[in-house]
């Protein structure tokens, strides 16, 4: 349990002024992040523990397909950039570097084909050794040139990639699909399956020639769509041509257009990073060839903003109960802090975590908007009025629905919980 009086946040009467969009102003005023500057946002403990509810749903998906996680470098060595072609600044526009004080350059990193490419010709040289598929959280540094969308633009930002290192085209297909199938499942869980479109966009491979978007539809976004809401595909603006739309068997009449969050990405790469740092391996027939990849990311914060935009409504922000920092707000009224106690035994008990709204300088109407700001799925009232009912109210969030519970005798589990 944590009380409220006891975090060191608090919440905020009026949305920041200087946030233009809903996410950050929501976000900031409720508590759950800090603007450090523009594009640089710290996660404050609320913040932090929605962070991880969405750090673990990734990994447990991530797992599922048999994937590895490990924890690379920050820092860059240059000469592997180099090789790759992308240390120029001309190829990659937004790299953040810096000079060593003995001497030379180091890039902070924006994203890892090559350090992963190149740590695997250390492991990789036979068809034994494969396939691979390695992901991690990591910290990515991008010198955006707009910061203007929150926490789902900036200029500093987790990212889960997850690279995959193939023998043929059709093992890395197969594995690129079941890839593709695991984003949509993190995104349902996320409360987000309806909204977002698996989305066809340029770039991939000379094999694949696309590459595909998860994109979730909200008006706040900066991508724009067309979506085929019957066979639920989508394909960017980017290459939205008549011949696309052929070439994908779509028909131009059954698609709208729409704005949309890119909340992840995967992409063929093909053998263009393996034959820039060498990385092959010898097949069963004795043959060496350069290994086949692909790249698979997803912004943790990109994503959170897109739940708060999505989900939001005039009073505050709506947590899907998946990710949600706690699962019940309790609130106590009146001094009845001693029935509230046995309302929290019983609610740890059944393994729900606690937020408890234990302020004393706070008015009902204060406590009540900070819950609905705050956006945690089940508000729990134990006032004056309640107690002499011998009862708690507990409303939901989301629909607004309330209901009364007894105080003793209290289970939540007699709620709904879905
Ligand atoms: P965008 O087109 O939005 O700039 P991108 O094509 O650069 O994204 P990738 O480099 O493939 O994206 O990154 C993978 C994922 O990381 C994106 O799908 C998105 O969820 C997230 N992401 C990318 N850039 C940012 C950013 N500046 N801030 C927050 N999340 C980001
Ligand atoms: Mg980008």
């Amino acid at each position: 349990m944590q009380r409220m009086s006891q975090l060191f946040t608090k919440t905020r009467r009026e949305a920041p002024k200087d946030e233009q969009s809903r996410n950050a102003q929501l976000l900031i005023q409720a508590g759950f992040i800090h603007k450090e500057m523009a594009g640089v946002y710290t996660y404050l403990p609320l913040g932090f523990r929605v962070f991880k509810n969405i750090e673990e749903i990734i990994r447990e998906e991530m797992n599922a397909l048999g994937a590895e996680e490990v924890l690379l470098t920050t820092l860059q060595d240059p000469a592997l950039w180099q090789k790759s072609g992308r240390w120029d600044d001309a190829v990659v526009d937004n790299w953040f570097k810096s000079k060593l004080t003995s001497g030379g350059e180091v890039g902070i990193a924006n994203t890892h084909e090559e350090p992963l490419t190149a740590l695997l010709t250390h492991f990789v040289s036979s068809y034994k050794d494969l396939p691979l598929y390695i992901y991690q959280f990591q910290t990515k540094f991008r010198n955006e040139l707009r910061a203007k969308s929150g926490i789902m633009r900036t200029r500093e930002f987790m990212m889960k990639d997850l690279y995959s290192f193939s023998r043929s085209e059709e093992e890395f297909k197969q594995f690129y699909e079941q890839c593709a199938e695991a984003y949509m499942k993190i995104f349902e869980r996320m409360g987000l399956g309806a909204l977002t479109y698996r989305t066809f966009a340029a770039g991939g491979s000379f094999t694949t020639g696309f590459t595909d978007e998860f994109q979730t539809l909200s008006a706040s976004g900066e991508d724009t769509i067309y979506i085929d809401t019957e066979k639920k595909i989508a394909i960017n603006k980017e290459i939205y041509t008549d011949e696309t739309i052929a070439q994908l068997g779509l028909d131009k009449d059954t698609m709208t257009e729409k704005k949309s969050i890119e909340v992840g990405n995967i992409f063929p790469l093909g053998t263009k990073y393996a034959e820039a740092m060498g990385l092959r391996f010898r097949d069963e027939e004795g043959n060496e060839k350069p290994v086949i990849m692909g790249s698979y990311g997803i912004g943790l914060g990109r994503l959170m903003g897109a739940v708060v935009e999505v989900f939001a409504d005039n009073r505050g922000i709506i947590w899907p109960a998946s990710i949600a920092p706690y699962d019940a707000h309790v609130v106590v009224l009146d001094g009845k802090e001693e029935e509230t106690a046995h309302i929290i035994q019983e609610l740890e008990r059944a393994g729900i975590e606690v937020l408890y709204d234990d302020r004393e300088d706070k008015s009902a109407g204060e406590k009540f908007a900070d819950a609905d700001l705050i956006g945690i799925p089940w508000r729990i009232v134990v006032s004056k009025r309640t107690v002499e009912q011998n009862q708690v109210e507990v409303k939901e969030r989301s629909g607004g629905k309330m209901q009364l519970l007894p105080l003793d005798n209290f289970q939540f589990s007699s709620l709904n919980f879905q």
